[in-house]
C-alpha cells in the first residue's frame, strides 16, 4: 500500500515549482491533497486535472498568503472537503531582492507577511485539526545559513525566522505527537530562479556542480510526512547539493 494512503495534506503555493512537485509527490504516495495559489489560476487547474486523471483526490484553493483570513479559510476548506488534516506543507514564498538603499518598507512588510506571518497563521489554524502523528513541514532556505550574495538580506531574514519558528513550534506541538520540520533547499531550478546566467554562476559553488530539481525537494518532504520520520522534529534539514559544504 502507499505510504500516505488515508492521509490528508494541505500545501501552500502548489501551483508551480517546488510546491507543485510536493503536491504531485504526496498525491502519488496516496494522500488527498489540497493546495493554495494566488495568481497562477491556470497552472493550478492544470495540476488538479493532471492528478485527477491519475486517480488522485486534489483540491485547488485561491488564497493569498498575505491575507491571514484567506490562509485560515484554506485550512477550513481542506478540512471540510476531505474530512480532516494530517500534513501541512507551508511552501508559498516570494523573493524580492533589492539593493539596500532601494529596499522599501512596503516590500519588507510583504516579504514578512508571505514568507513568515502566513506560515505562523497556517500552522496555528492547521494544528487545531491535527491528531497525533500530524506533520508540519515548512520550506525555508539555505539562505538562513548563507546569504551568499548582496541584495538578499530581507529574504535571508525571513528564512532564518522560519528556522527558529520551526524549533519553537516543535516544542508547542511535540507533546501532542505532531512533528514540525523545516526543509532548507539550496539553489533549485524553478521560476524563482529563472536566470540561466545565475545558474552558471551558482554551479561552481555547489559540491555537485548542478542546481537542484523540484522533485528532489519533494522527496525530502515526502519522507518528513511519512510515519517513518516520527522521531525527527524541530530540525532544519538542508538539501543543497553541497552549497554549504
Ligand atoms: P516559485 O516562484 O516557482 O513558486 C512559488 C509558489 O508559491 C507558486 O505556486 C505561487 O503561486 C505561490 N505563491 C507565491 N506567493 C503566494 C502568495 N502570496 N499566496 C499564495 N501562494 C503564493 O518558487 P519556488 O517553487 O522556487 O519556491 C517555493 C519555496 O521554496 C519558497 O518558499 C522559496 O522561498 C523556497 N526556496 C526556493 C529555492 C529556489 O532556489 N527555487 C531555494 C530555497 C528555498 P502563484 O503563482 O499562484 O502565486
Amino acid at each position: 500500500s502507499q505510504s500516505l494512503s488515508g492521509k490528508i495534506a494541505l500545501v501552500t503555493g502548489g501551483s508551480r515549482g517546488i510546491g507543485a512537485a510536493i503536491v504531485r509527490r504526496l498525491a502519488a504516495d496516496g494522500a488527498a491533497v489540497a493546495f493554495t495559489y494566488s495568481s497562477s489560476e491556470a497552472r493550478a487547474k492544470a495540476v488538479v486535472e493532471e492528478l485527477e486523471t491519475a486517480g488522485g483526490r486534489v483540491l485547488s484553493i485561491h488564497a493569498d498568503s498575505a491575507d491571514a483570513q484567506a490562509v485560515r479559510g484554506a485550512v477550513s476548506l481542506t478540512v471540510n472537503r476531505f474530512g480532516g488534516l494530517d500534513i501541512l506543507v507551508s511552501n508559498a514564498g516570494i523573493l524580492i531582492r533589492n539593493p539596500l538603499d532601494d529596499y522599501s518598507l512596503e516590500d519588507f512588510d510583504r516579504m514578512f507577511a508571505v514568507n513568515v506571518r502566513a506560515v505562523f497563521v497556517g500552522v496555528q489554524a492547521a494544528a487545531r485539526h491535527m491528531k497525533e502523528g500530524g506533520r508540519v513541514i515548512t520550506i525555508g532556505s539555505v539562505t538562513a545559513e548563507r546569504s551568499g550574495f548582496p541584495t538578499s538580506a530581507v529574504y535571508s531574514m525571513t528564512k532564518g525566522a522560519i528556522a527558529s519558528m520551526t524549533r519553537g513550534l516543535a516544542r508547542d506541538l511535540g507533546p501532542r505527537g505532531i512533528t514540525v520540520n523545516n526543509i532548507q533547499p539550496g539553489p533549485t531550478v524553478t521560476e524563482m530562479n529563472p536566470n540561466e546566467e545565475d545558474h552558471e554562476r551558482l554551479k561552481p559553488l555547489m559540491a555537485l556542480g548542478r542546481l537542484g530539481e523540484d522533485r528532489e525537494i519533494a522527496g525530502l518532504a515526502a519522507y518528513l510526512a511519512s510515519e517513518e520520520a516520527g522521531f525527527v522534529t524541530g530540525a532544519s534539514l538542508t538539501i543543497d547539493g553541497g552549497y554549504l559544504a
